[in-house]
């Protein structure tokens, strides 16, 4: 299903424009946390991180530092979070993959984050372990 973001990798739609190689580019975000909010995204179309290649994983995960370096350098901000949501119930609104690089200049600006860690379960943790490491 096209997406924003697959119009604006066809040039449908204008953007501004961070970053392109053959296989991601990046852009500044339309409604930012901070300043330098970029979004980084496959050219390919795929909606959530899981069904991505492993081309376009690793194409990004070269990219990512790269331009978190360059929004550092832009912005003089180098506390940031990287954010990947995958589904609505994970506050996911674009369906194609992206990842926010947002700088995190003070208290007021940038990512939020509410954290309610819990505790884990020796005999529980057992349990999950066999099923992922069966499910890689
Ligand atoms: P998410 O909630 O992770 O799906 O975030 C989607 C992000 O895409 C939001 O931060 C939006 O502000 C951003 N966004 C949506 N449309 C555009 C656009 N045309 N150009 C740049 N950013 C966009």
């Amino acid at each position: 299903m096209a997406t924003i973001f697959s119009k604006i990798i066809a040039g449908e739609i204008p953007c501004h424009k961070v970053y392109e190689d053959e296989r991601v580019l990046a852009f500044l975000d339309i409604s930012p946390l901070s300043p330098g909010h970029t979004l980084v995204i496959p050219k390919e179309p795929a909606p959530y991180l899981e069904e991505l290649s492993e081309d376009s994983a690793a194409a990004l995960g070269r990219a990512l530092p790269k331009i978190a370096r360059a929004v550092i350098a832009a912005t003089g901000c180098k506390a940031y979070n990287v954010l990947q949501n995958n589904r609505a119930e994970a506050h996911q609104a674009v369906f194609h993959v992206h990842f926010h690089i947002i700088p995190k200049p003070n208290e007021d600006e940038g990512l939020e984050i509410g954290w309610s860690p819990g505790r884990l379960d020796d005999a529980a943790a057992k349990g999950l372990l066999a099923k992922i490491r069966a499910a890689l």
